[in-house]
């Protein structure tokens, strides 16, 4: 194994920004995470990516989609499961309502019965067919691809209108913050926030554009494989070396 490189602590007490804006009191950093400093950090990111890509040069969306419209549906229904289990049900969803159209004019009964085993199934389905009704009946039909525009759609927020502007319009707009990329940001020490929209905004500072939606795929993939919420596995992870949170997690 490569000899242990050391990324410089914080002193106790003191907090920077990944911008460099001086804080007054330091959001808690996760037991046991050293804290590195705003000078080194961006050197840190771009390593962590550098490696990440290496590991990872097959990251990418796991929610099966051909267009922005099932990318949508199939994000909302990935609150609170797994892409897998949509994986199972958008298939005979999208069979049945190709369309924003055909899903708008959805009986909610039928949409429910497919969607059932994603759980949240009632506010998935209000959600999706909502979602339809706006997108037919402000966008004649089209899911929008702008930022401004997706997140007034129904049960459309700022992290699944990421998702659909990167992987389905190629546009990088911002970084997906989903459980896993909160984690590994927290860990890795790219952020000390655990707010979702202030991690987004560290590692945006922290990232070129161009990388924002790989970046979200490749500590997806890492949190999936390596660094699970409860038990990561620093013993076999490909950037342990420069992780402040490495051996430190249970
Ligand atoms: S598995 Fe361990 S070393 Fe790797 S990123 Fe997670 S906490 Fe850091």
């Amino acid at each position: 194994m490569a000899a242990r490189k050391r990324v410089a602590a914080r002193p106790p007490g003191s907090s920077t920004t990944a911008g460099g804006r001086a804080r007054k009191s330091p959001a808690r950093a996760r037991k046991g995470t050293r804290r590195i400093s705003a000078a080194a950090l961006p050197a840190h990111a771009a390593e962590l990516l550098r490696r990440l890509r290496a590991v990872y040069p097959d990251a990418h969306c796991e929610l099966d989609h051909r267009n922005p419209y099932e990318l949508l549906v199939a994000t909302i229904l990935s609150a609170q499961t797994t892409d897998r289990r949509v994986n199972l049900v958008t298939p005979r969803l999208f069979k049945s309502y190709p369309t924003p159209t055909k899903l708008a004019a959805a009986r909610r009964e039928d949409v429910e019965e497919i969607i059932k085993s994603t759980g949240f199934f009632r506010n998935k389905t209000k959600s999706i067919i909502g979602m339809a009704g706006a997108v037919v009946d402000r966008h004649a039909g089209r899911v929008p691809g702008t930022m401004a525009e997706l997140v007034t759609l129904p049960g459309v927020g700022r992290k699944t209108a990421n998702v659909v502007l990167g992987n389905a319009f190629g546009v990088d707009e911002g970084v997906v913050v989903d459980t896993h990329v909160a984690r590994l940001a927290q860990r890795l020490g790219l952020t000390t926030h655990s707010d979702p929209a202030r991690i987004e905004q560290d590692l945006m500072r922290l990232f070129p554009r161009q990388s924002w939606t790989l970046l979200a795929h490749l500590l997806i993939w890492h949190g999936r494989r390596i660094c699970e919420a409860r038990k990561p596995r620093c013993e076999v992870c490909p950037v342990a070396d420069i992780c402040p949170s490495a051996r430190a997690t249970p």
